[in-house]
This record gives C-alpha cells, structure tokens and sequence, in this order.
C-alpha cells in the first residue's frame, strides 16, 4: 500500500533530536522525500543515516542550518527544491528553551533575543521560503501530487496557557508563532497552502528533560498531566502526519493540540 505522503517532499528542521527526529522516520516511513535540517551537523546525519538505512526507497538530504539566520533559511529551501523538484510541506519544528527559570524579573535580554531569533523569526522565515516554493509547486495526478501546501509551525500548549513554572522568553515565542501561523493561514488559504501549528504538550525529550533536571522538578510537573506521564515525541510526529497529509485537507490555522489531556485539567 503506498504510504501517506508518497512521492511528497518534506522539510523538517530540528531533524537531529525529539519530534524533528521522530517525524523525520515516520514521514520518509509515509514514503516522503526528506530534507533534514539542524544546526547540529552530527545529529542531523545520524538521522540521514538511519533513513537511508530503514527507507532505502526514499531519499533524504542531511542539511546543517541555523534557523535564526535567514540566509541560511533561504538556502536550505532552495537545496530541498533543487534536489527534490518541489516542496509539499515544511515541518518548522526547530526551537530552544533556555534550560533554567526564565521569568520576567530575572531573565536577560541576551536570552529573550535568543529564544525570539530561533523560535519566531526562524518560524517566519521558514514559512517566507516555502510559500515561496509551494506558489511554484505543479499539480501532478499521476503521482497524487497537488498544487500549494501544508506548512506546519511547532507552537506549544504555553501558547494557549499559562504554566506555572516561568519561561517567559520561550511563552512569549509561542504565542508569537500561533499568532502569525493564523494569519498566514488566513492570507495564504486561497493559494492551497495549509497553514497550521501543533501545540505539544510536555514531551521526554533532550530540550525539557534538560530543563527538568531532578526527579523533584519532574515529579512536580507529572501531577498537572492527567495521563501521568511525559508525551513520547513519535506522539506528536503523528499529530504532525495528520496535518502534513491530505487527511487534513479542509484543516487551516489551527492549533493542534498534543498533550495527553493537559488543556482540559484543572
Ligand atoms: P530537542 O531539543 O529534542 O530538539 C530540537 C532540535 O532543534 C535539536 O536537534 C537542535 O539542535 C535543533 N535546533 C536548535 N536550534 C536550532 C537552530 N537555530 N537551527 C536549526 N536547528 C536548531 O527538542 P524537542 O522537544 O524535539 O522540540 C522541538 C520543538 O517542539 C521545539 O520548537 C520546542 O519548543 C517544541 N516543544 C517541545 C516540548 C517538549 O516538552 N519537549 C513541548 C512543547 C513544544
């Protein structure tokens, strides 16, 4: 049975670690092209390594690229397109918290600049890019190919409310990419480009796991999640295919929630 996202070609960037990783098999799994993106040029081969060795079909291109850096940006989309001749969806998933208390009294304008260059404008540049090369995408029936495209934007549940222990800089950067992921979503639906964000909940992987680093802080967090338990980040890379894929044709501008239930406990 061909997979989900056959013959499409994906960019996902934070290929090297969590959801970026766990997306990046699972899309070339669907039978996706994909270029891997991430500013840690070992991370990002590791999982080059493990597509070519799991997917032999399917071709992925390892790339090393800092999102902040909107030179970079432009250059990793140009490579996806010469290499694989489109792009059907862009997964903006690469983002960073600052692995210590964060609020508004202590933390620093260093940091703030840091997190907003990562976690927004690399968002923004993300989604210029690919709604650049998603206008030039050509229909093609014979290979379930269409024109325009899905763009998926990593917000979490902090875009929507508040959590208690403070990381005001990364709070702040997720609202900023839920709030431009409406918009785009609203200015680009005319063309056939998707546009939505998929809000995780607190997931075990290396950027939380760093921030909640004793069994007290874990502990503290795990009584606020109804399932008792750390998101697994293939979880969210499932939320992820959902939107990427033509199961989610009539979805736009939404905020897609993957959080074991969080959002409706008290
Ligand atoms: P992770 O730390 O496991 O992976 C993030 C990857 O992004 C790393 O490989 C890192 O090298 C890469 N990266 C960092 N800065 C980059 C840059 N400037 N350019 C390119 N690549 C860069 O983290 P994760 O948990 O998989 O997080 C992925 C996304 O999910 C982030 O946007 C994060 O904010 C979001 N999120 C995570 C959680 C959670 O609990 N882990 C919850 C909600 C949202």
């Amino acid at each position: 049975m061909p997979g989900r996202l056959q013959n499409r070609v994906a960019l996902i960037t934070g290929a090297g670690s969590g959801i970026g990783l766990e997306c990046s098999l699972l899309f070339a799994q669907e039978g996706a092209h994909v270029a891997l993106v991430d500013v840690n040029e070992q991370a990002v081969q590791k999982t080059h390594a493990l597509i070519a060795e799991r997917y032999p079909n399917v071709k992925s291109l390892p790339i090393k690229a800092d999102v902040s850096k909107e030179a970079n940006v432009k250059d990793m989309v140009d490579q996806a397109v010469s290499s694989f001749g489109r792009l059907d969806i862009m997964f903006n998933n690469a983002g960073i918290m600052h692995p210590e208390d964060d609020n508004a009294l202590n933390t620093e304008e260093r940091i703030w600049d840091l997190t907003m260059n990562i976690n927004v404008k690399g968002v923004w540049w993300g989604c210029k890019y690919a709604i650049l090369a998603m206008r030039k995408n050509p229909t093609d029936e014979s290979k379930g190919l269409h024109a325009g495209g899905s763009i998926i934007n990593t917000a979490s549940f902090v875009a929507l409310m508040g959590a208690a222990t403070p990381q005001l800089a990364y709070t702040a950067s997720k609202g900023a990419v839920l709030a431009m992921t409406r918009e785009l979503a609203m200015v680009h639906a005319r063309e056939g480009i998707r546009v939505n964000a998929i809000c995780p909940g607190p997931l075990k992987t290396p950027l939380l796991m760093d921030f909640l680093n004793t069994e007290e802080k874990k502990q503290r967090r795990l009584v606020h999640l109804p399932m008792g338990r750390f998101g697994e980040a293939i979880e969210v890379a499932r939320g992820a295919l959902f939107l990427a894929s033509d199961d989610s044709s009539y979805v736009t501008g939404t905020d897609f929630l993957v959080d074991g239930g969080l959002s409706s406990s008290y």
